[in-house]
């Protein structure tokens, strides 16, 4: 089932010291797999950014932690051309938690208020069962992963969406 290893890639990734509680075909037993048909985006223990039906994390995520991760790892879906992703820096310090919203040293979206304000898991309209903690605007995250999905670099989705001009790049980090 394609979910599935989709689903079993992405908990591949634990060079990124995420924890992706995932495809219910791998884990859990029936009554988890009928009941927890879901995934669990996860910055470190007990840091959730985004859960949700494995459907809509994978075609509609709301992160951009996940969208991350998606875009960091080779998909059976996924054309030999389409480059990948890295997120860049480190995952978060299991001690020093950085304060206002964990992932905001590594987030190509990060705005100044999100270095103080910690985002609050909220559902995701017109998505039964999605939460994803992030601050921006739940549009102007739709829009952005649209952008993503369509080829866009981080910095240009955000440019785009800004209305304003990405910044020059100096290449890819490998
Ligand atoms: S709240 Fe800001 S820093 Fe955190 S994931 Fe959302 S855009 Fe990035």
């Amino acid at each position: 089932m394609e979910g599935g290893v989709e689903g079993f890639a992405l908990l591949t990734d634990l060079t990124q010291s995420v924890l992706l509680e995932s495809a219910p075909q791998l884990l859990g037993d029936d009554r988890e797999r009928s009941a927890l048909d879901e995934i669990t985006v996860r910055l470190g223990p007990g840091q959730i950014v985004e859960r949700g039906p494995k459907e809509a994390i994978f075609a509609a995520p709301r992160h951009p932690y996940t969208w991350g991760l998606l875009q960091s790892i080779p998909r059976l879906t996924q054309s030999k051309d389409e480059p990948l992703v890295p997120i860049p820096g480190r995952p978060p310090s299991l001690i020093l938690r950085p304060p206002g919203c964990a992932f905001h040293p590594r987030c190509p979206y990060l705005e100044e208020s999100h270095k103080r304000i910690v985002p609050e898991l909220e559902p995701v309209a017109g998505a039964p069962g999605h939460l994803a903690a992030c601050l921006l605007p739940e549009s102007e995250r739709a829009e952005l992963w649209a952008r993503l999905q369509a080829g866009d670099r981080p910095e240009e989705a955000r440019a785009a969406v800004a209305g304003t001009t990405p910044p020059a790049t100096t290449g890819d980090v490998a």
